[in-house]
């Protein structure tokens, strides 16, 4: 007799991925937050902080606390609201903080790759939280296994957690410890980390993953460090600045100390946190990403017009770039589609009439709005087609006579290896179709994709100061071959 009630953490998580299993975008890979707050209940402005990051990663949630030398730890399966609540937090004291959301790129999903990471030194513990990927794992895997650390976790984060306790044990102090580890790392990461004296924040050389500083009102020794802007919004704190590429800022007592423990940064922030992880309302280069993705919708309006009766957006994402679209083509912007936005994950698999009619259980067409009309549809990206097929399919249902699609990036043709989850290079649509053939797939009346040059020009920043190699495959931290094995078609790839 199997028992009812015998779910765990563990079991609920592979139902989520397979009932799940890699919805038809990319998947960001993990939110950050960290503070350093004496006197404040820094385990539920954490906590806030968290949820406002939400979006980054929503496999699990952790927060670690130190109050002197103790750390105190919470985490686990889930979201930050199902993880935590108020007789948990209390048990979280301290003046300094760190948590994680995550969404796993490297490493199973399961409760012990939850982060924060939190290893001893003779220092005392550490505890820390990543956003982003490595891809040199296997070497410093090797390496830290014949320096005889028992990794217990199957993520690239613990091991930037043990390499800086290698070289702490070895005699240096926490700065000097953790830029040798930095230097032993190659990838991605933005990394928040605690200590008893004091929280680090710290970029790769490249910058690829977002880290802003803030500051709670205005006292200066309270500073706030997290993935996106909004994080900071959410407790009161004010922006301050980016944590530049290649920098580490060490927040103690004595306020904040800056370091640029690399001497040749480049700024390389992923493109696809502007087009579509991001929050619209965090700041990326002083502005709204809302604002951007409306630039966005304005210049694909000018690049590939359409005549229709009404425009308008894939919720939410495709939403701003639908309204710049509208503004500069003068087609009517009117909502098509309703997102129910009441509803978080659920364990029950739908019937296999639900599942044929797929998008359904999130997006609704509206059958009277869409009658008898040309529709131009538009969205911020196309990584496999599935989802946007049936979207196609249900606007027509509903009535709509012509179907534009308009995409505000450009074909997406390579992973990424750098933390974002974007399946294997088999898998996107992009890299074996034409646009014809994949209009002709999606069975869509036109389809165009924004420019690449129209998608950097419109951050009206240095159009080199981006990483856009899933649309080109020019990698700004070299890939090693037996990585690139695991996601990349190796063959001449027809783009
Ligand atoms: S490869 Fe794409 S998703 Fe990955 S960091 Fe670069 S732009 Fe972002």
């Amino acid at each position: 007799m199997i028992p009812i009630h015998s779910v765990t953490s563990d079991d609920q998580s592979q139902q989520i991925n397979s009932l799940e299993n890699h919805p038809d975008k990319p998947e960001e890979a993990c939110g950050v937050f960290g503070i350093y707050a004496p006197g404040e209940d820094v385990a539920k402005l954490t906590y806030f902080g968290l949820y406002a990051l939400q979006h980054r990663g929503q496999e699990s949630a952790g927060i670690a606390t130190f109050e002197g030398t103790q750390v105190h730890l919470h985490k686990d399966m889930g979201l930050v609201s199902q993880v935590f609540n108020e007789s948990i937090l209390e048990q979280l004291p301290g003046s300094l903080a760190v948590g994680h959301n995550r969404y796993s790129t490297t490493g199973s999903s399961r409760k012990v790759n939850a982060q924060p990471a939190v290893v001893e030194t003779r220092l005392g513990s550490l505890a820390l939280a990543h956003n982003g990927n490595l891809v040199n794992t296997v070497q410093l895997r090797e390496e830290l296994l014949k320096s005889n650390f028992n990794l217990i976790t199957t993520t690239d984060s613990e091991m930037i957690a043990y390499a800086i306790a290698e070289e702490v044990n070895a005699g240096l102090d926490w700065l000097e410890g953790s830029i040798r580890a930095f230097h032993r790392c190659q990838g991605a990461f933005s990394l928040v980390i605690a200590t008893p004296t004091g929280v680090m924040g710290a970029r790769d050389p490249n910058g690829i993953r977002p880290l802003v500083i803030g500051t709670l009102e205005s006292n200066p020794v309270r500073y706030v460090l997290a993935s996106e802007t909004c994080a900071l919004d959410i407790i009161g704190a004010d922006y301050l600045r980016d944590v530049e590429p290649g920098e580490l800022v060490w927040i103690t007592e004595a306020g904040l100390a800056s370091f640029q423990w690399n001497q040749q940064p480049q700024r390389k922030l992923c493109i696809f946190e502007m087009i579509y992880f991001a929050r619209p309302d965090s700041l990326m280069h002083s502005e709204s990403l809302y604002s951007y993705r409306m630039r966005l919708g304005r210049r694909i309006a000018e690049e590939s017009p359409v005549d229709a009766d009404m425009v308008f957006g894939v919720p939410d994402s495709g939403i701003p770039a639908a309204i710049g679209f509208s503004q500069t083509s003068g087609i009517p912007y009117a909502e098509g589609l309703i997102k129910n936005r009441y509803v978080g994950r659920t364990f029950i698999q739908p019937t296999q009439t639900m599942r044929e009619s797929g998008i359904r259980m999130k997006l609704n067409p509206l059958k009277d709005v869409l009658f008898g009309k040309r529709v131009i549809i538009v969205d911020d990206s196309i990584v496999r087609g599935t989802t946007s097929r049936k979207l196609v399919k249900a606007l027509r249902d509903a009535g709509a006579v012509e179907v534009h699609m308009r995409i505000s990036s450009p074909p997406v043709t390579h992973p990424c290896f750098y933390g974002i989850d974007t399946d294997t290079q088999d898998q996107l649509i992009a890299a074996t179709k034409s646009v014809a053939e994949i209009a002709k797939q999606l069975q869509v009346d036109s389809l165009a994709y924004l420019s690449w040059e129209g998608m950097l020009e419109e951050t009206r920043e240095d159009t080199n100061s981006f990483c856009s190699a899933c649309f080109t495959g020019d990698y700004p931290v070299a890939i090693p071959e037996q990585v690139k094995r695991s996601k990349l078609i190796l063959e001449k790839v027809v783009v």
